[in-house]
């Protein structure tokens, strides 16, 4: 059986890779990675494929710095070219991207099987780039492989039949506990920046909703500045957010400390050691509650809703640096419920397991 998985952004290398290495170990199963060149950058890219040991991509098709209707229009034109010459049984999808919709409509539109890993996820916000291709990639999808009982729901919802879905837990846990280990032997980072376990506030900004709305934008980094006075604040800066804070000629408080995009290893060590992450990303969120380290979710709402009702995180919609720089303080120290949000494990084996068994 040969599958083709189509990957192209940060977090996308970090779910395909423990499915990579469940899929080495299946038996007659051969994998072809596709990466469409998305995220291009050493740190934004080639750093995983080293640290994660991930198969090196046949094809990087070289497509980034798109507005979206470009970039996702050269990716169906350019995967289907690739499927066509590689005739995969099937196409394996990771979360919400622009890599992932191009990916499920060539798939799809040649009737080659589609799985889709991460499935269901909402926000009910249309307006977020990510809604829309998660929502069309769902419905092309023969196999969708939810995290959560949530996302799981949210198919039900839609229509989607119950015999496509299998509710597998969440890929990103089997990342956290497969790499975690190799992170407390090799990250030196803390070390390095000296900071200390419980010392500093880890933050991540680069959501489209927050990166391009200047008031936004504004108000995270004057939130940020103001704790950064009391605590330190690491916030390894996303090249999207870094060229909207030039381009707009922001003054950004030196009490931040702000550093490139870190690899892997580098991050998990540094969640791991943080006394609480601010961010808008939703895999961050995630990992934070994996280290269980409170977390404070810079939008308006989560797909990742379980995370606030167990009271792991909270939502803090930044219209001001104030309120953000409140919420952080009286976040330090709390704790939430501690169950196993994300299932128990081992989910990269049974999505293998359930892409042979539907051959
Ligand atoms: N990440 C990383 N280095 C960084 C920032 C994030 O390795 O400097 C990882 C993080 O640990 C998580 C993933 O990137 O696994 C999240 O990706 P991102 O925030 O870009 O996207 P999202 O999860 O919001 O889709």
């Amino acid at each position: 059986m040969k599958i083709c998985t189509v990957i192209g952004a940060r977090p996308q290398f970090i779910k395909s890779a423990p499915l990579s290495r469940a899929l080495k170990q299946a038996a007659g199963v051969s994998e072809v990675i596709i990466h469409t060149g998305q995220h291009f950058d050493a740190n934004m890219s080639d750093v995983f494929f080293e640290e994660l040991d991930m198969p090196v991509p046949r094809y990087n098709l070289g497509i980034s710095g798109l507005s979206h209707g470009a970039m996702t229009g050269q990716m169906l034109e350019k995967l289907e070219a690739v499927f066509q010459e590689e005739k995969p049984d099937w196409v394996v999808l990771f979360g919400d991207t622009n890599s992932t919709i191009a990916g499920g409509l060539a798939a799809a539109k040649m009737h080659i099987r589609v799985a889709h890993v991460e499935a269901g996820l909402r926000s009910f916000n249309r307006r977020m780039p990510e809604e829309v291709n998660r929502i069309l990639t769902d419905h092309c999808s023969d196999l969708l492989f939810t995290p959560t009982t949530t996302a799981t729901e949210n198919l039900k919802n839609e229509g989607v039949p119950s015999d496509k879905v299998f509710q597998v837990g969440d890929v990103m846990q089997d990342a956290a506990e497969l790499f975690g280990e190799i992170a407390d032997q090799k990250s030196q980072i803390a070390l390095d920046i000296q900071l200390e376990k419980g010392g500093f506030i880890l933050a991540t900004v680069h959501r489209q909703e927050n990166t391009d709305d200047p008031e936004r934008l504004e108000a995270i980094f004057e939130g940020l500045g103001e704790v950064a006075r009391d605590i330190p604040v690491l916030l390894p800066l996303h090249p999207r957010t870094s060229s909207r804070i030039e381009a707009a000629g922001m003054h950004i408080s030196p009490d931040i400390k702000i550093i490139e995009p870190v690899g892997f290893l580098d991050m998990i060590a540094l969640e791991r050691k943080s006394a609480l992450v601010v961010t808008d990303s939703g895999g961050v969120q995630k990992e934070a509650y994996f280290q269980r380290v409170p977390c404070v979710t810079l939008r308006d709402e989560t797909e990742w809703t379980e995370l606030i009702d167990t009271g792991w995180n909270c939502l803090c919609p930044p219209v001001s640096g104030q309120v953000i720089a409140e919420m952080v303080r009286a976040r330090i120290g709390t704790v939430g419920e501690d169950l196993a949000l994300y299932g128990t494990g081992n989910v990269s084996q049974r999505i293998v397991e359930q892409i042979v068994a539907a051959q």
